[in-house]
């Protein structure tokens, strides 16, 4: 995918919105405008319609139903909503510790970090392997009767890796502690059918799934639903979990992406992304240049479109930077560019300040063609060339 001259590879930052969806958007924008809550009209009654198919959807997606969908305005605010609304209303509680991954997005940690300072949480970190999988044995010996909560992602938004949610659920599930599950970035990556089964909270986001920017979704288990403080109060609507006139364009083009996403074109649709990544990852680490592969580096436990990819002794702030504005690819995760400190999910698998500055995230996704990815080899090649002629310190 092209936009103007510019290769995009960045699809885990966000997916353009498919055209089928945007299609079904599109008339809630003018003639269908309704409000979803204006309870004495047909207008509103259309509208709450719309809202209330897109929420069976995107709950069917992952095996539920729609009223343990909440819409949110993205999966920030859905973590946020699952993780501080279990802790506001648990806080006089025994169960002290929350347990969650190393290598979760920002927006969890930063969750995690109001939890402990503000609330009094023991917030402990799960460590991770090379791969950044989560150690079974270890966190089952970690696990106890204490633990209030369990945050671990599904599909990892830098490296790819995608974690065996199951056997993790199974461990949790013998202590009682609520089981959060952050999977902005599975639904490109793995079939979620099953995942209502086994996770107690679910975060979504439409802009991982070629759906638009501006909407998320938490799954909450029906049981648990009034264990949750809410963050937003006004009107109630939404269960009195989310007050706010809920965007029914935007549900409905999280609905639709979500539809798409169980056709029978959705499987074959990932195999050709990994496919072409596997190729582009061949091409790169021929080039005579240092170049290795951070995290599960392809295979059955990797994102099929992730490829984080490490220019030994480059900066990848600088490859970046000669790589505009002809291809767009980014360090570590979107949500952390701009921020100087190294990936904390490349330090906690094991990679040193250099190295983890030294690596760049490419993403492909639907959109990305053969031709993509052999120009983008090229103009990488180049970038290369360039950086070792202005500084002579990097080796072939
Ligand atoms: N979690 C993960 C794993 C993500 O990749 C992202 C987006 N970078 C988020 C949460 C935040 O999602 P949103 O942009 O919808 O707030």
């Amino acid at each position: 995918m092209r936009i103007g001259d510019t290769i995009y590879l960045d699809y885990q930052a966000t997916t353009p919105v498919d055209p089928r969806v945007f299609s079904k958007m599109a008339p809630f924008f003018a003639g269908s405008f309704g409000n979803p809550h204006s309870v004495d009209h047909c207008v509103g009654w259309r509208a709450a319609k719309a809202v209330e198919e897109a929420g069976a959807r995107v709950a069917h997606l992952i095996g539920a139903d729609a009223d343990e969908i909440v819409f949110t305005s993205g999966a920030t605010e859905a973590n946020n909503l699952g993780l501080l609304g279990i802790g506001k209303r648990a806080v006089a509680g025994k169960r002290r510790r929350i347990l969650v991954s190393a290598i979760e997005h920002k927006s969890l940690l930063a969750v995690g970090r109001i939890l402990r300072e503000q609330l009094g949480y023991c917030v402990e970190t799960v460590p991770v392997n090379t791969w950044g999988r989560v150690d079974c044995y270890a966190f089952g010996k970690a696990l106890g009767d204490d633990v209030l909560l369990v945050s671990i992602m599904a599909v990892n938004n830098e490296i790819g890796t995608i974690q065996d949610i199951m056997s993790i659920s199974k461990l949790i599930r013998k202590t009682g502690a609520v089981f959060h599950c952050d999977a902005a970035q599975a639904p490109c990556a793995i079939d979620l059918k099953e995942f209502s089964q086994h996770v107690d909270l679910l975060s979504l986001s439409a802009h991982k799934m070629y759906g638009p920017q501006g909407i998320g979704a938490l799954f909450i288990r029906r049981e648990l639903q009034d264990r949750i403080e809410p963050l937003v109060y006004g009107g109630g609507q939404q269960r009195e979990l989310r007050s706010g006139t809920v965007p029914v364009a935007l549900c409905v083009g999280m609905g639709a992406a979500a539809a798409l996403l169980e056709s029978d074109q959705a499987e074959r649709g990932r195999a050709l992304v990994r496919a072409r990544r596997d190729v582009f990852v061949r091409k790169l680490t021929s080039l005579p240049w240092p170049i290795s592969i951070n995290g599960p580096n392809g295979g059955i436990q990797c994102h099929p479109g992730n490829a984080n990819v490490r220019f030994n002794g480059f900066k990848a702030h600088d490859i970046l930077g000669i790589l505009q504005p002809r291809l767009a690819a980014s360090t570590g995760s979107a949500c952390t560019s701009g921020f100087p400190e190294p990936s904390h999910v490349l330090r906690a698998i094991g990679l040193s300040g250099d190295e983890a500055e030294s690596s760049v995230r490419f993403s492909i996704g639907a959109g990305t063609t053969d031709a993509d990815l052999e120009e983008a080899v090229s103009l990488i090649e180049n970038a290369l060339t360039k950086l070792a002629a202005m500084s002579p310190v990097q080796t072939a």
